[in-house]
């Protein structure tokens, strides 16, 4: 998760007592929301100067002691804290349903972008894991509109929760598992130590451009074979060296 913490985005300190009031409980889940304002998408070097906004907004003219969201996700995917796991939002509605659920923001509006992107999507299911894993919260997902009248967090966000908020296709962590990736770097460096295996030149010298040359062999796998003989003939250096060394 690109987790944006309060420091790296420039919050102001949240006003206490009731800034710091705790859950009373674990959450049931997580609700989404967006902003329900006009919104035009940024480069990311303006999305901490955008949360410092809304937190401006929630703290100067709503009165509220903090940014009133636990997370927020900008559409290149980056969750910046909020309220983060400890602390009640004031996000949902009243008090009651602001301590049953965490409260998410995807940083849309109802015009302008309105709807999220993949990272952002991605960015969000992020928070959600990390929520339930970290805060606890329990399965539960929906939207600010659920129990609360308003139309938050418009459809096209309100739908994708409803469905499980799925990651989508382009943003699958772990495709490879760290596992299968050991298994794979095992391999190759099997195959890449295997006595007898080089017959790639010590430097690139010869190389040549045309593909009929014999010489064109540079390819990333002459390349690391290549790689793989230097680094062979260095430790073989540093062995016999060592070794006149240790002669008494
Ligand atoms: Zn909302
Ligand atoms: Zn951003």
């Amino acid at each position: 998760m690109k987790l944006v913490s309060r420091a790296q985005w420039g919050a102001r300190a949240y006003r206490k007592p009731n800034g710091a009031t705790p859950y009373s409980r674990p959450r049931r889940g997580v609700k989404l929301h967006y902003l329900g304002t006009a919104y035009t998408d940024r480069p990311h070097e303006q999305c901490a100067a955008y949360v410092r906004q809304i937190q401006a907004q929630h703290m100067d003219s709503n009165g509220w002691s903090d940014v009133g969201y636990s997370f927020l996700v900008c559409t290149h995917g980056y969750v910046h804290e909020g309220r983060g796991l400890k602390r009640r939002n004031s996000a949902n509605g009243n008090t009651t349903l602001n301590d049953q659920d965490y409260a998410v923001c995807l940083l849309v509006g109802s015009t302008g972008v309105t709807k999220p992107t993949d990272a952002q999507l991605g960015g969000a299911r992020d928070a959600i894991d990390y929520c339930r894993e970290e805060g606890p919260a329990g399965t539960w997902l929906g939207g600010h509109r659920d129990g609360y009248s308003t139309s938050c967090p418009g459809d096209p966000i309100y739908a994708w929760v409803k469905a499980g908020a799925p990651r989508p296709a382009s943003h699958q962590e772990d495709a490879v598992t760290e596992e299968q990736m050991d298994r794979i770097a095992d391999k190759v460096v099997e195959r890449l130590l295997s006595k007898d295996a080089f017959d790639a030149p010590a430097d690139a010298s010869d190389y040549s451009d045309d593909p009929k040359s014999p010489h064109h062999y540079w390819s990333g796998r002459t390349l690391f074979r290549d790689l793989v003989t230097k680094v062979r003939r260095i430790d073989k250096t540093l062995t016999e060296l060592n070794a006149k060394e240790s002669r008494p």
